[in-house]
């Protein structure tokens, strides 16, 4: 008796380890579409590297939500932050020193 689900979308196609790593701070963010966190959980269900790469994810998470309510060095959780979210890279910053000057299109 052969017991295969065999799932409609194969969750080894393309890089699909690489793909899944990449998506797994989205998975993890809950920012994906129904379809996609199928996909991805079928695949970490599938796949051990990945599963534990996403288990280390959500370690790293509760570890800085944990460090964060203590007082921890700005650098430091930037650095932490940047492991976690590689999408943090563009960290926007508010303050400008100096004043801002709005000047009226000067045309040349
Ligand atoms: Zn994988």
């Amino acid at each position: 008796m052969s017991s295969d689900p065999a799932p409609s979308v194969n969750p080894f196609e393309f890089n699909a380890c690489e793909e899944t790593i990449h998506e797994i701070y989205h998975f993890l963010d809950g920012e994906l579409t129904e379809e996609k966190r199928r996909v991805i959980e079928t695949h970490l269900s599938q796949c051990q590297p990945c599963d534990s790469v996403k288990r280390f994810e959500v370690e790293l998470r509760q570890v800085v939500a944990d460090r964060c309510r203590e007082e921890v060095p700005k650098d430091l959780r930037e650095r932490i932050a940047r492991l976690i979210n590689h999408e943090l890279d563009n960290a926007s910053s508010a303050d400008g020193a100096g004043p801002r000057r709005e000047g009226n299109a000067s045309a040349h």
